[in-house]
């Protein structure tokens, strides 16, 4: 029997996708506060059939869809939180929570989950095999909903054999898509140094020692890291991000305070990073007789690609929106989904959502970011094909 044609599945329900897509971006929650958005995930899974799990890392949803014969089990994620961000389109779906705002697309994502399991259903007679899926709480800055959820055994029972998410990405155009083998997001942290001094009074300084002197020192020389210290093919970012110190302007302040985040492809070479941070801030802040602590949190995993799923992926690809329309960048962002495949062999791609002729060419975390919804039909269309690939037609 011929694969079902996914595309023309995906095509009908379109304005299903559409209108579920809306509804969510009109009603963003944040990271484990996503009570709504969980409650419409679980009732609908519910009313197609699956066995629902609720509660699941706080606001997380597992269903399953048990096929008619036995088989391996297939895990798709999606996340669903939203950001701390005030929309700024003006669209008649704009969110109705100021403040919070689907600057990332996980609206899509969750839109697009429920369309999944709404084709795949239909097909239930001639699945060989479990679908998984995983709709997930908290994705957004390292909050750990991915984590949560595998502490919570989102894993287990049954444990999936191979694992499929997407994203859909603006700095992509609609029509492309980008699938690569190996790391494709980078493993992510946050450090903050506290620089320690002596306040007082700015006319005095010789009275005082000056932590944002010896602050700025640091900032500086953290700089020659990644030029200096770090292989010049391997792919580093360090980045500071914050600088607090002082409360006006003729007062030497007791403490500074910096805040960045590092960016690698591997956990080595973040640890070989951290040591050089912490060397440098330590000697830079005692060179200004200041002192220099730090504090380290939130280490996402990177998201590597295995090599099957990765060509299962790409080969739906190719014959959704054609070979010449796939490209393999690998970007500096991070995305907890690394925590998955570090359990589970599988495939992370990314799906072509800008376009500047509507001017939704905004990027990712935007107060203006907004997508090409047709975007939902390919990404619908590829990863149905790729689960498909394990789960029908005898395979
Ligand atoms: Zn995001
Ligand atoms: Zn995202």
């Amino acid at each position: 029997m011929a694969q079902p044609d996914f595309k023309k599945e995906a095509e009908a329900i379109f304005d299903e996708m559409v209108a579920t897509r809306r509804d969510f971006h009109q009603h963003p929650e944040l990271g484990f506060q996503e009570v709504r958005t969980s409650r419409i995930v679980a009732d609908r899974l519910t009313e197609l059939g699956l066995e629902v799990q609720r509660g699941v890392a706080q606001t997380g949803v597992v269903g399953l869809l048990e096929g008619r014969k036995p088989g391996p089990t297939v895990m798709m994620r999606f996340d669903m939180d939203a950001l701390p961000i005030h929309e700024e389109n003006d669209v008649p779906y704009k969110s109705k929570n100021p403040g919070v705002m689907h600057a990332c697309g996980h609206d899509a994502h969750t839109a697009m989950g429920l369309g999944m399991a709404k084709i795949m259903s239909k097909y239930q007679d001639r699945i060989a095999g479990t679908l998984k899926f995983v709709f997930q709480p908290a994705e957004e800055g390292g909050a750990g909903g991915a984590f949560a959820m595998i502490a919570d055994g989102a894993l287990e029972n049954p444990k999936p054999d191979v694992a499929f998410a997407m994203h859909v990405w603006n700095p992509v155009p609609y029509g492309r898509v980008r699938v690569v083998e190996g790391p494709c997001m980078a493993s992510s942290s946050v450090f903050t140094l506290t620089v320690e001094g002596k306040g007082g009074h700015g006319a005095a300084p010789h009275l005082a020692v000056d932590p944002i002197l010896a602050a700025a020192h640091i900032v500086a020389a953290l700089q020659s890291i990644v030029s200096r210290n770090i292989n010049p093919q391997d792919s580093v970012v360090v980045s500071i991000g914050q600088f607090s110190a002082g409360s006006t302007f003729n007062v030497i302040p007791d403490r500074a305070i910096l805040k960045g985040t590092v960016r690698s492809y591997n956990t080595e070479l973040h640890r070989k990073i951290y040591r050089r941070i912490l060397e440098m801030a330590t000697s830079m802040a005692d060179a200004f007789s200041c002192k220099a602590t730090m504090e380290t949190v939130a280490i996402v995993a990177p998201v590597v690609n295995a090599p099957e799923p990765t060509a299962v992926v790409r080969h739906a690809a190719e014959a959704i929106v054609g070979a010449d329309k796939i490209d393999e960048h690998r970007t500096m962002a991070a995305e907890d989904m690394g925590f998955f495949l570090e359990e589970v062999p599988g495939c992370y791609f990314f799906i072509g959502a800008s376009n500047d002729e509507k001017g939704l060419n905004y990027p990712q975390h935007h107060a203006k970011f907004d997508i090409d919804e047709r975007a939902m039909i390919n990404g619908v269309t590829i990863m149905a094909n790729a689960v498909a690939h394990y789960v029908m037609n005898g395979h």
